[in-house]
């Protein structure tokens, strides 16, 4: 079964906002194993809406829309679709007394315009909306269908889960189902990691594997097309199997986890505290733990020593390791590292010093030089490294590193 995405609004194409609809849309229906093979963005003008559409019930045998269901006169989607079907609308009382009600619990009277979004095409199954007062539709004609649902992303996703899912997988009772899982790694470059497991990218079919680099981390997505979720999980785990003896120890998560939440679960799970020392990153290394729920479990505090004075009086970094080898040097990250946990008597502490640029840099210091240090019962350990990119990329990479050593 082919289906296209029509996703209509003048404001998508002005670029004002993202298409979250399309790629929400997109990934449901392939996990559903139906072939997306086209998306269209069609502004609100009748005309075009009615030649993409067109377009797209020639190619497609599904066609699903979002937007332009509301009240007001751009919004022209359900009038065009019915048009192509050569259907009239006529007043669905339910859906007005739905709306009406709507109104009513949120304090006002219902606007004239309101009425027609309760027109509904002869003969269309109405998808009552949860969330708010357009209804959805599904037409269909001659084989072919269109299903019209609501521009705002909250509105949408319900109607699609609770409506259109059970619509279509009833209907086309689909005898097959994609399913993905994603492996987050860390500390290794998408280069590398392509070499790694070359053989196996080439020789893909099913499951497939795709690799996609974010800032700091790159990921691995293995998809896997068969009749049952079990036997698709199955066919993705053989292939995690032979990716993780490979590069196993790069792999921190799969799927939706961040490595921050990793962390979080390792140092719960382990009764450790911690306590950071930042200087080029300015407390980033913190707000990104901070980004756990519960973080005060484990989480003691942080300084964020920029200026040298700062560092000897509250880490008590000696001024002679400062005026010798500098701030951006193992000695001070270390030291760093130290006075952090000694002030507060934590478990572990995490110093980080480095240049995050654009100025600075020197031929023996370049940009993008950070040190991270971190201390524990076992004693000190400092790794240098050398960061691309600009000043907001090294810093978070100098994050997403020590949060990377502290997981290790
Ligand atoms: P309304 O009753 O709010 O007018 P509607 O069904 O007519 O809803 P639109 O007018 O097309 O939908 O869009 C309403 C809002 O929903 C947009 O301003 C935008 O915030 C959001 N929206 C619409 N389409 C998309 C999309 N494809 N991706 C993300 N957000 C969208
Ligand atoms: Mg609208």
């Amino acid at each position: 079964m082919v289906v296209e995405i029509v996703t209509t609004g003048t404001e998508l194409l002005l670029g004002q906002i993202v298409n979250l609809n399309a790629a929400y849309l997109a990934e449901g229906l392939n996990k559903l194993g139906f072939d997306v093979l086209y998306q269209t963005t069609v502004g609100d003008n009748r005309d075009r809406m009615k030649q993409a559409l067109t377009i797209a019930l020639d190619r497609a045998d599904i066609v699903i829309t979002s937007g332009g269901l509301g009240p007001t006169q751009g919004d022209i989607t359900k009038e065009v679709s019915a048009s192509l079907f050569d259907k009239e609308l006529s007043l669905h009382q339910a859906s007005l007394d739905n709306i009406k009600e709507i109104c009513a619990f949120r304090g006002y009277p219902m606007a004239q315009n309101n009425i027609k979004q309760a027109m509904i095409p002869d003969g269309a199954i109405v998808l009552d909306n949860a969330c708010g007062t357009a209804p959805g539709i599904i037409l269909e004609n001659n084989g072919k269908v269109i299903i019209n649902l609501p521009g705002p992303p909250f509105e949408m996703k319900d109607m699609f889960q609770k409506k259109v899912i059970p619509y279509l997988t009833g209907k086309y009772g689909m005898d097959s189902i994609i399913l993905s899982r994603v492996l987050n790694t860390v500390g290794i470059g998408e280069s590398t990691l392509e070499e790694s497991i070359e053989d196996l990218i080439l020789a893909q079919s099913n499951p497939t594997l795709a690799l996609l680099a974010r800032p700091g981390e790159v990921i691995v997505r293995i998809t896997a097309k068969a009749s049952t979720k079990k036997e698709a999980e199955q066919m993705i785990e053989v292939l995690e199997s032979e990716i993780r003896n490979r590069i196993g120890e790069y792999i921190f998560g799969t799927d939706d986890i961040g490595i921050e939440e990793v962390v979080g679960n390792l140092l719960k799970k382990k009764h450790l505290t911690i306590a950071c020392a930042e200087s080029c990153t300015g407390g980033l290394l913190t707000s990104r733990i901070t980004d756990v729920p519960g973080s005060s479990e484990y989480l003691y505090g942080s300084v964020v020593s920029y200026d040298n004075e700062v560092k000897i009086s509250e880490l008590k970094v000696p001024a002679s390791i400062l005026g010798s080898v500098g701030a951006v040097s193992e000695e001070t990250a270390k030291a760093m590292a130290e006075g952090i946990r000694s002030k507060f008597n934590t478990d572990i502490g995490i110093g980080i010093t480095g240049i995050a640029g654009p100025d600075g840099g020197s031929n023996e210091k370049p940009v993008g030089l950070v040190y991270i240090a971190i201390t524990g019962h076992s004693g000190t350990k400092c790794y240098k490294n050398q960061f691309k990119g600009k000043r907001t990329a090294v810093k978070y990479r100098a994050t997403q590193t020590a949060l990377d050593i502290i997981r290790r």
